[in-house]
């Protein structure tokens, strides 16, 4: 179980919008979009090329689009890529980025808005001879500067080769595109993003889909009511337990005041002062820091989970069914969860309610 729980952490905190797998998978098929084959000469015709390398971004907006979103990551996906110059044929000379310094538009805007033919590719540049530019006038005495060192910069230049332009992956020194490479680079950034509570979702003893739902709530994704309106369908929304404002995950879930009844139970068990933060990531880590004195730490951390567990069975049995439960209702189901989670039997029995709360 230690290792699955490795791999969930990994899984979840590599990525703020895809799960890593499906990422890695998208990617793949970006990568392998080849020139030749049957598949991409047929995209290509539907959405029309961007350049050599990937179609243009589609732009419908309706239906659901695998390409919309495999071509969205090619954005993310083309800086891990240097330009290999084969043929020449493909790669863009001030477009795309093949010199070793860089992005040749971007190093050199002066010069570049002095040639002319900005589009054309490094076979069309180049002869024998070397680099053919033709520049729109006679360079300014201040541009010769800057010339020179352009000039000098492409001088290194060696020449074309027989082969096809290339895509060189930066992720391993072969520039073959794999997986476990590519879900490394994205791991290393994503090692920048906010510390993410996984500990607290995935080394917390609950029934499975219990985490993946309060992975939501952290991720502030689970369908409050504020969410479904943000996917465009229109509510008249109102916390269903306290009917006094919008819902959304932080509402329901921390500063409710139906929702706070039953935080109460467990802090003032603990005889604890305790400031509801703002969200459910600081929530949960907050969490974890005041039951730092608690006698078993592990239990502990499943009271976040019955609670929110408890509060969203309730707020669906009255969006969807309608029935109403009085909060006492709602406190005990709330600790029979703590309970059941807590490895005791599922039951009413009074003692084995006070043992498992004496025990946190
Ligand atoms: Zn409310």
């Amino acid at each position: 179980m230690e290792c699955s729980d490795n791999w969930k952490e990994e899984w979840w905190s590599g990525n703020k919008e895809y799960g890593a797998t499906w990422q890695n998978t998208l990617n793949e098929v970006v990568v392998h979009y080849e020139n030749q084959t049957l598949w991409r000469r047929v995209i290509g015709a539907k959405y029309e090329n961007e350049d050599s390398w990937m179609i243009k971004i589609v732009t419908t907006p309706y239906g659901i689009s695998l390409w919309r979103s495999i071509r969205a990551l090619w954005e993310e996906v083309k800086p891990k890529f240097k330009m290999k110059v084969g043929n020449g044929n493909k790669i863009k000379f001030w477009k795309d980025e093949w010199h070793e310094k860089g992005n040749l538009e971007t190093l050199f805007p002066d010069i570049y808005n002095l040639a002319m033919f900005q589009q054309r590719t490094i076979a069309e540049l180049w002869t024998p001879q070397g680099w053919n530019f033709i520049f729109r006038r006679e360079p300014n005495d201040w541009e010769v500067m800057r010339l020179a060192e352009f000039l000098n910069l492409v001088g290194n230049f060696t020449g074309l080769q027989a082969y096809e332009d290339m895509l060189w992956w930066k992720g391993n020194n072969k520039g073959e595109f794999k997986v476990h490479s590519a879900y490394r680079l994205m791991d290393q950034s994503s090692q920048q993003s906010p510390i993410w509570p996984w500990k607290q979702i995935w080394k917390c003893r609950i029934p499975h889909k219990v985490s993946c739902f309060i992975w939501l709530l952290a991720k502030e994704a689970a369908l409050t009511q504020d969410n479904v309106m943000k996917r465009g369908i229109t509510l008249c929304s109102r916390c269903f337990l306290c009917g006094e404002t919008l819902e959304t995950v932080n509402h329901l879930f921390l500063h409710c005041k139906y929702t706070r009844q039953l935080w109460r139970i467990f802090l003032s068990l603990e005889g604890i002062s305790w400031t509801m933060p703002r969200r459910v990531t600081e929530a949960l880590y907050s969490w974890e820091e005041a039951g730092a004195l608690a006698k078993d730490r592990t239990r502990w951390r499943i009271i976040p989970a019955s609670i929110w567990w408890a509060i969203w069975k309730e707020r669906n049995s009255r969006c969807f069914e309608g029935i109403e439960n009085s909060v006492q209702d709602v406190k005990l189901n709330c600790i029979l969860l703590l309970c059941f989670w807590c490895n005791q039997l599922y039951s009413n029995d009074t003692a084995s309610i006070v043992d498992v709360l004496d025990s946190i």
